[in-house]
């Protein structure tokens, strides 16, 4: 046979973004479905139901809801999958976080009917994408689930993400600035990305446009979201979190940084930080360890500190001294399979463990040429 070699582009089939779009989820849904199931949790419902009832009256579908508790377990899955097929849903919604999202994904593929994702908050790039993270009771990893296709509608309303708390929209950042530097190195090496076996550069592209935007609009959308208003650059750093970066990093692919992140698991002083302010850490230390000009890891600092997300080991709670949690998170970042061995050059356990610990005396150094305040520690809730 023949070698394959498959360059994938895998996106929402709609993807809608604005100011009051919730009043027009009924809308939209009644192209999918006419028994619509909604899963949101207690706090989420209070926020959106009478805005959300209205257009679901407009357009003639009943509202039916059930709630959601805090992780996107298995048996929360299965327990959605069983209301969906007693109530004869042909379609489910998840409104609300990444574990309610992930939680409807997981049951709308298994019922075999049309599933959407209505994040409340720009706070990472999983919606639009195929897969969801399953996890125990605790809050424990367990795995990921693979889907044959994304959501067939991700439907996102910015006067909630203004009025959404400022540490999500940050984490969002976090998270959407890693993916250009993540899927350059991709394309670099015409690596495996999550839905294909090389990059497609349209998926290299949208990471770069993300990454662009950023720059020129996150400090003022964060500006947007303390005064609760909409504003065109909050307007940008809801598009380039939630649709550029998600596109770009499914179809641009992942490297070190989501590896990194995904190895703080290992130690518990980074435990209760959100997905982007880990993944933050993971992109310096990507920067660092594959020699990236200094000018470039400079305005990564200066840049990120304005945004408030960690650039220092003290802002996920380790000191240079934890070599052992150190080297804890570099092992785990290096297993077999993880999309750290994209990067362009051999990665081991010690050069990701000596990019971390370089990565504090370099951000208190950029930070204090700034006059950045010095990184604070910070203590893991239990
Ligand atoms: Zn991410």
């Amino acid at each position: 046979m023949s070698t394959v070699v498959e360059h994938v582009l895998a996106a929402p089939s709609r993807y809608v973004q604005g100011r009051n779009v919730i009043q027009k989820l009924g809308s939209h849904l009644k192209s999918l479905g006419s028994t619509p199931l909604l899963v949101a949790d207690d706090v989420v419902w209070e926020i959106v139901e009478d805005s959300l009832a209205k257009g679901f009256e407009e357009s003639d579908l009943p509202v039916t809801r059930v709630g959601f508790g805090k992780f996107a377990t298995a048996e929360a899955v299965d327990s959605l999958v069983e209301t969906l097929r007693n109530g004869g849903h042909d379609v489910i919604a998840g409104i609300g976080g990444g574990s309610t999202i992930d939680a409807v994904k997981a049951a709308g593929h298994l019922a075999g009917i049309s599933w959407a994702s209505v994040p409340t908050a720009a706070s990472s790039d999983a919606p639009t994408s195929a897969l969801a993270v399953i996890y125990t009771d605790e809050g424990e990893f367990v795995e990921y689930r693979f889907f044959p296709k994304n959501p067939d509608l991700v439907l996102i309303d910015t006067v909630l993400v203004a009025n959404a708390p400022e540490r999500f929209l940050v984490g969002g950042i976090g998270d959407a600035l890693a993916t250009w530097v993540e899927a350059r190195a991709v394309a670099k090496t015409r690596a495996k990305t999550m839905v294909g076996d090389a990059p497609t550069y349209t998926g290299t592209a949208l990471a770069e446009l993300s990454w662009k935007i950023l720059w020129e609009n996150a400090l003022d959308a964060l500006d947007a979201v303390r005064s609760r208003t909409v504003t065109p650059a909050l307007e940008a750093v809801v598009e380039a979190n939630t649709l550029l970066s998600g596109l770009g990093f499914e179809s641009g692919g992942l490297a070190a940084a989501h590896a990194i992140h995904n190895g703080m698991t290992a130690a518990p002083q980074t435990h209760g930080l959100t997905h982007g302010e880990k993944v933050n850490i993971g992109t310096l230390t990507q920067l660092i360890m594959e020699g990236a000009p200094s000018a470039e890891i400079e305005d990564f600092i200066v840049f990120s500190t304005k945004v408030g997300l960690p650039n220092s080991l003290a802002e996920i709670g380790l000191t240079p001294e934890d070599q052992k949690e150190i080297r804890a998170i570099a092992e785990a970042a290096t297993v077999e399979g993880e999309t750290i061995h994209n990067m362009p050059f051999t990665v081991t356990p010690e050069l990701v463990a000596e990019a971390m610990t370089v990565a504090e005396t370099l951000s208190r150094r950029i930070r204090a040429e700034h006059g950045l305040p010095e990184p604070q520690l910070y203590r893991a809730q239990h």
